[in-house]
């Protein structure tokens, strides 16, 4: 019997699916649908395309003549607006109704935009689309100040594109320093610096409380302290939220995400969730969530797709990891780095070199890290972590240059 499978969504997760039920099944009839027009492009590439370091050709993962393959039916821009679990089909905002035999949710996320006064003018705006990166390139030719709302990784990445591109940046950041969920105040100031020395201003401990228009195209930026900055742009950065809306009523158990066991299937049987829209067990602290990661939607995508297929592989539990390299600085984080509970922290800084890492350990197995300045133990960190492994000689493992010894299995 042929399978019917829809793909819903045509991000990493969505089109690492499709290329491993190919892979699988050569005979499957599959549906890919965006909600988005236009060829399939990379979230992570906009802030590139921003700053002009990558040609718009550069953005999409695939080439049009990759789609046009045997069994496989594209339809882009057409949002998927209803599910219906028991007829087996979801309906397109066309009306077009499409059955399957097997469905993947990889509808991802979208960028947050907070109320407040003055969020609608027009020198706000989100970078989360192409159609964002392409109005924030346009205006950010004739700006010269620009406010970015929000201190984490989108807002990181915003503000490396502007400033590599010569425009001054504020941040406003609640916190007191940048990036809080995925550094420590040491490894976050070492990144601040970076930034600072390429004209970025940190706004710590504060927030936005209103945006006027004028003078002329420019606005004015108040902040909660009363104070006030002149912006020709103000990009707002306040986190994300998976796409879930469009679910509406259909029978499908959510909280933040949509929760998926093992195999990545959802609570209703043939439907399954991959990436920023699949809510899963963390490796390390084996809380669920959504990491919203690209890594992590391109290994659900690749397992999810295979299940489709008939296999029942199980999803690895989301390592989260990431790296932020600003000019040439570098900063990687590795699975939960912060301090918890029954945490023991290890830290070496070398304050000349800029060199800093910290070790997190729980019951003696290393459960985060996070490397500033020298990230060449990023990989064999990886693998400590995932294994589970014992660290026994963790202030070892801090000096340099390092060392892949201590470790006992
Ligand atoms: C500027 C920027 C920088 C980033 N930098 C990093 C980074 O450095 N490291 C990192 O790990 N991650 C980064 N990310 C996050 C990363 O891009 C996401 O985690 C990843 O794209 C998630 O993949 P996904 O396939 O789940 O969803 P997405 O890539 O969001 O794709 C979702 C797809 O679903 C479609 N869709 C949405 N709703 C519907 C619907 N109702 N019906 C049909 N289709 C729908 C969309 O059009 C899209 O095709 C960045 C993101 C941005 C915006």
């Amino acid at each position: 019997m042929t399978m019917r499978h829809v793909i819903l969504g045509a991000g990493p997760a969505g089109l690492a699916a499709l290329a491993s039920i190919r892979r699988n099944d050569a005979g499957a009839r599959i549906t890919l649908v965006s909600g988005e027009p236009g060829l399939p492009y990379s979230r992570m590439a906009l802030p590139y395309y921003v700053n002009g370091d990558l040609p718009s050709r550069h953005l999409y993962p695939h080439p049009a003549l990759w789609y046009r393959q045997p069994g496989v039916e594209l339809r882009w821009g057409e949002p998927g607006e209803a599910l219906d679990v028991e007829r087996r089909e979801v309906t397109l905002a066309g009306g077009e109704r499409l059955p399957f035999d097997r469905l993947l949710v990889a509808t991802g996320s979208r960028a947050q935009l907070r109320e407040a006064p003055g969020i609608h003018l027009p020198q706000v705006q989100l970078l989360w689309t192409l159609g964002d990166a392409r109005r924030l390139r346009r205006r950010a030719n004739g700006a010269s100040e620009v406010v970015i709302w929000g201190a984490g990784m989108i807002a990181f990445m915003t503000a490396k594109a502007l400033l590599t591109a010569g425009r001054r940046v504020h941040f406003i950041c609640r916190a007191e320093y940048l990036l809080r969920r995925s550094l420590d105040q040491e490894a976050a100031f070492l990144l601040e610096g970076a930034l600072e020395q390429a004209g970025a201003v940190l706004h710590r401990g504060l927030n936005l409380a209103e945006i006027r228009s004028g003078p002329g195209r420019r606005c004015r930026v108040l902040l909660t302290d009363g104070s006030e900055l002149p912006a020709d742009l103000v990009v707002v950065a306040l986190g994300v939220a998976p796409n879930l809306d469009w679910l509406d009523d259909a029978p499908v158990q959510r909280r933040q995400g949509l929760l998926v066991n093992e195999r990545l299937e959802t609570s209703a049987a043939g439907i399954f969730a991959a990436g920023d829209v699949a809510e899963v067990r963390d490796c390390v602290t084996g809380e669920s969530g959504v990491p919203a990661l690209w890594s992590v939607a391109t290994d659900q995508g690749r397992v999810a797709g295979l299940n489709m297929t008939g296999a029942t592989l199980v999803c690895d539990p989301a390592l989260r990891s990431n790296t932020m390299v600003f000019h040439d600085y570098v900063v990687a984080t590795l699975g939960c780095p912060l301090v918890r509970e029954n945490t023991r922290v290890y830290r070496r800084l070398d304050r000349e070199r800029r060199v800093y890492r910290c070790l997190v350990l729980s019951g003696g197995r290393l459960v985060g890290a996070i490397l500033a300045g020298d990230v060449s133990q990023v990989g064999f960190l990886r693998s400590v972590i995932r294994r589970g492994a014992v660290l026994t000689d963790p202030e070892g493992l801090l000096g340099t240059p390092p060392l892949p010894g201590g470790v006992r299995p």
